[in-house]
């Protein structure tokens, strides 16, 4: 066992909740206002120069503001931080040909302003263990009516205790749609287990098979989407029955498809950990999809949220990858994210990359060397040589990126297994 300090976030509720809610209210509501006022700075600087200003630049516009008054100069910022990381992720979307993507929306529905996450940064909280109460400071304009702080009483899962981890970063306050709730955001030392080894393993996420891997060792494994498309097909066509998409119902089946995608998500990551530690892979590389994924052509199958496809987007993948990543730390195994460039053009035993490479029926083609590969194996092996690459000239056996396992999800085990003993 070795020790290693991490990030958690740590869940509280308010037992104080009545006496603070209004206060919370107030930072919640002046959160959305901020928002609304950087949101439209962004429009005008956007129509008057053609370019969205970044972080840094519209805490300089806005810092004099009335409205970033209304809290914490750090909370403040934060808010400001979140719309340009927005803006940021909708540019990458676009980039990548999800034509679908919208730019990030006004916090308001007709008079009314949501109740946004309010951030308090280290000056902005003073955290008491002793009696689990935390200040969260105000800004100077809502100071006047009572005091300068929120007093929250707060009480975190038994299982935890502030007193005993690192530092606390961050203190957020969260509205659930019923309630406010305190997220705590510390440093934590765990124990974690030595990597089990030291090879490496590559890791393509994709629409056809949501992961194919590529094993160091030579071997490799897809995880095909069977039971989140079955899901889909299910869910869509009740949702196609529901008289309005507004209603309960509608809201009930959303949630049902995606507490079933989430379970999903759990079951593999932790299923691909296991098999890591089996091979005795130390690093598991992953395809970093926010970046800009190929130039020229769009690769047909990978288009974003294309008609007839699964309704998957990048934010799947990018949770379904800290949830790798969260899982595979706890057994000494590190992840690490590598752009996406290229990595489905180029053959990986030869190099050769082509701009018209020949992907026919999910096979990857090789003119130069003759290589015949499952495509998403072939980026999986590109993704995992960004880390490990292959000793130049060496004359290895590649048969196996053309045969990988497939393993399926057992609806009835509720566990992966090899394509063969799957019974449902
Ligand atoms: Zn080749």
């Amino acid at each position: 066992m070795a020790k290693q300090v991490v990030t958690r976030t740590y869940t509280a509720s308010i037992r104080n909740h009545q006496q603070v809610s209004d206060d919370l209210d107030s930072l919640g509501f002046a959160a959305s206002k901020l928002w609304n006022v950087g949101r439209w700075v962004c429009d005008r600087v956007w129509s008057e120069i053609g370019h969205i200003p970044g972080h840094n630049e519209l805490t300089t516009y806005l810092k004099s503001h009335e409205r970033y008054d209304d809290l914490h100069s750090q909370s403040s910022q934060r808010v400001l931080q979140k719309l340009a990381e927005a803006f940021n992720g909708w540019y990458g979307k676009r980039r990548n040909g999800d034509t679908r993507a919208n730019p990030p929306k006004y916090r308001k529905h007709g008079d009314d302003h949501p109740r946004s996450t309010v951030t308090f940064k280290a000056a902005g909280f003073k955290l008491d263990t002793n009696y689990e109460r935390v200040r969260l400071s105000k800004g100077s304009n809502l100071k006047a009516y009572w005091s300068d702080f929120i007093l929250c009483e707060y009480q975190t899962r038994p299982d935890v205790d502030l007193s005993t981890v690192e530092t606390v970063q961050q203190v957020r306050a969260v509205w659930t749609g019923d309630e406010w709730e305190l997220h705590f955001v510390c440093k934590v030392e765990i124990e974690v287990s030595e990597a089990p080894g030291e090879k490496t393993v590559g890791v393509d996420l994709g629409i056809n098979n949501f992961a194919a891997l590529a094993y160091e060792e030579g071997h490799s494994e897809l995880y095909p989407l069977n039971c989140l498309k079955q899901d889909d097909y299910y869910f869509s066509k009740r949702l196609s029955q529901c008289d309005d998409s507004d209603s309960e119902q509608a809201t009930r089946l959303n949630q049902k498809n995606s507490a079933r995608r989430t379970h999903y998500f759990h079951t593999l990551s932790k299923h691909i950990v296991q098999r890591c530690v089996d091979e005795g892979v130390g690093t598991i590389v992953v395809g970093d999809l926010s970046g800009i994924r190929e130039d020229g052509e769009t690769d047909e199958s990978k288009k974003w949220g294309k008609h007839g496809n699964l309704d998957l987007h990048s934010w799947a993948f990018d949770r379904f990858t800290s949830m790798l990543a969260y899982k595979a730390e706890m057994d000494g195994i590190t992840v690490k994210q590598v752009s996406e460039r290229d990595t489905s053009k180029s053959c990986s035993c030869c190099g050769r990359k082509r701009k018209a490479n020949r992907v026919e029926r999910g096979l990857y083609v090789c003119d130069e060397c003759e290589t015949v590969a499952n495509a998403d194996v072939n980026g999986a092996e590109n993704i995992r040589q960004k880390v490990s690459p292959n000793p130049h000239g060496e004359d290895r056996s590649n048969g196996w990126l053309a045969q990988p396992s497939t393993f399926l999800f057992d609806k009835e085990t509720g566990a992966f297994a090899p394509q063969e003993h799957v019974t449902s």
